[in-house]
């Protein structure tokens, strides 16, 4: 991930909040997927699907 490339500085605000990611079951294929905090969905790694949350 490149989030941080999209600002020189950070807000003062923003720099509390920290994206994680998440695994959740890609309904595609059954494998684990990350999912970051702070997007609303990812593209599966393995099988290209869509996950939402
Ligand atoms: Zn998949």
């Amino acid at each position: 991930m490149s989030t941080e490339l999209k600002y020189k500085g950070k807000p003062a605000c923003a720099e509390k909040y920290v994206p994680v990611p998440e695994y959740v079951v890609c309904p595609g294929c059954g494998k684990e997927a990350e999912l970051w905090s702070d997007e609303e969905q990812a593209a599966c790694a393995c099988c290209g699907g869509i996950i939402g949350r």
